[in-house]
């Protein structure tokens, strides 16, 4: 139980009706994105600004009491799920975009704002924030820093890291750190703001991240290519990075998934084939036309079975929302959905994807997989059920056999969800031995009391 002296302290430093005890206040915040994970914590509070988040760090690194910094709680690895007895510091109410510098091409926000609204400020300031996680119109740029998350646009503009050009940043001790700047050069020192990005949650609480915004693209292409078989799908993928065509997205879904996904969007989407590919390409119109035209001759030749062009940016803008819904349509067809983001170098698709479906078959679990394709990263999906101990022993094997494969094919055991608690007992074998221990130096010299998210990504 935490201290009644914390709690009340708490109240004074963040304002009596910000702090939350009560167990039917506290469910909510038990668990994250993450499924069969759940851990009530000792309370949660809501913070107005970095100066509170400062005096709260001061109070928690005196009393070692554990923070678990929370954005909308919609991570996929357990980054923001409380450790028992915990304090969940939630930072949606910190959502303001506090400049927006046309002369610089950037974007101040506090970590409350959402990934949506900031695409949607910089839209209609005519600029271009790229990175769009399927979650966008919840998940929070501070929750989007911390797990340095990608998105359907990854492939061409990259992920979040690629947008941060400054932080500023609560340290466990209190102290209030600003790292990076608005020149689009600067080598003066180590770039600390890198080692928060991804950091989640660990190393400290993000309060303001400016961000980096690019010319808008002046035209957009949307397709659809269907396949009658899924490694099918992952060679027209391999065949459009060897050709050197880099578009905007370019996503797989499996037939699981699309038949989830027209059954909850009922937009159309074509049923008759084993694996879809959505493919975006963006930038100038000729270049897009270009693009567009050599991407389907490649789907051609890997043997599609039908092409579809979304006949403008609405009809696109709908195929990209329903492959977005993805895991909400696969989520509503089983009670418990775990949902992993194995990432391989693009080449090894093929051999992937045939390795989770063969998984899958082995062990006798139901799946769908999706993903960001054009990235390598799958996301197999499967839809099972908690309550079945048995089954989801069988879960917990086929993803070690997944994981596995990804590392023998050069692969990675997380592309973009984290390691947060569902990873943590894979990272050591995937860092070794030396960058664990660069790893935990790090954590102990920033934040020596292991107040901030303890127990995440290693013990
Ligand atoms: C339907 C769905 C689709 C998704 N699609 C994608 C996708 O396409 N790509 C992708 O990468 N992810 C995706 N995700 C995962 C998730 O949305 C992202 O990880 C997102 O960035 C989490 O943001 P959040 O605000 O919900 O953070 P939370 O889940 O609240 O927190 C995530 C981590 O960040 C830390 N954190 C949060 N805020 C701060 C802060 N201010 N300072 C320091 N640490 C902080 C937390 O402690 C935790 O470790 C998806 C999730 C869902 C449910």
């Amino acid at each position: 139980m935490l201290a009644k002296e914390i709690i009340d302290e708490l109240r004074r430093l963040a304002g009596p009706s910000n702090v939350f005890t009560e167990p039917e206040d506290l469910i909510p915040y038990s668990f994250d994105g993450t499924a069969a994970m759940r851990q009530m914590p000792g309370c949660v509070l809501f913070v107005g600004d970095a100066a509170q988040v400062s005096n709260i760090l001061k109070l928690a690194n005196a009393t070692k009491t554990a923070i678990v910094t929370r954005g909308s709680g919609t991570g996929l690895s357990g980054g923001s799920m409380p450790s028992k007895d915990c304090v969940v510091l939630c930072t949606v109410r910190m959502d303001k975009i506090l400049e927006l510098d046309r002369a610089n091409l950037t974007m101040l926000v506090e970590p409350g704002v959402t990934t949506l609204q900031v695409a949607d400020a910089a839209a209609a300031a005519g600029l271009f924030y790229p990175p769009d996680p399927g979650s966008m119109k919840i998940s929070t740029i501070g929750g989007n820093v911390a797990e340095n998350s990608g998105g359907l646009r990854g492939l061409k503009y990259g992920i979040t890291r690629n947008y941060v050009m400054g932080l500023e940043v609560v340290l466990p001790t209190g102290e209030l750190m600003w790292t990076g700047n608005k020149c689009v050069k600067d080598v003066a020192g180590y770039s600390l703001k890198d080692i928060f990005i991804g950091s989640e949650g660990t190393l400290g609480v993000i309060t303001k991240v400016l961000l980096k915004l690019i010319p808008r693209p002046a035209a957009k292409k949307t397709m659809l290519a269907t396949f009658s078989q899924m490694d099918k799908a992952a060679e027209a993928v391999s065949a459009i990075i060897a050709a050197q065509i880099i578009p905007c997205t370019l996503e797989f879904l499996d037939r699981t998934t699309i038949h989830c996904v027209e059954d909850y969007a009922k937009i159309g989407m074509p049923l008759d084939c084993e694996a879809l590919l959505l493919m975006e390409t963006d930038g100038h119109p000729a270049a897009v036309a270009d693009e567009a035209a050599r991407m389907e001759q490649i789907c051609r030749q890997t043997g599609c079975m039908e092409i579809r062009v979304a006949a403008d940016d609405a009809e696109g803008a709908k195929l990209a929302g329903a492959r977005r819904s993805a895991f909400s349509a696969l989520a509503r067809v089983a009670p418990t959905t775990i949902l992993e983001d194995a990432t391989v170098p693009r080449s090894e698709l093929a051999k992937m994807i045939r390795f989770v479906e063969a998984t899958a078959k082995k062990y006798q679990l139901r799946i769908g997989t999706f993903g960001h394709m054009g990235d390598g990263n799958l996301h197999p999906t499967f839809l099972t059920d908690e309550r079945n101990k048995e089954e989801m022993h069988r879960v917990e094997e086929a993803f070690k056999e997944i994981f596995d494969e990804a590392m023998r094919l050069g692969g990675t055991i997380t592309g973009e969800h984290g390691i947060g608690l569902a990873k943590k007992s894979f990272l050591p074998k995937f860092l070794g031995e030396a960058q664990m221990r660069v790893t935990r130096q790090l954590r102990q010299a920033l934040d020596p009391n292991a107040i901030l998210n303890p127990g995440k990504m290693f013990d």
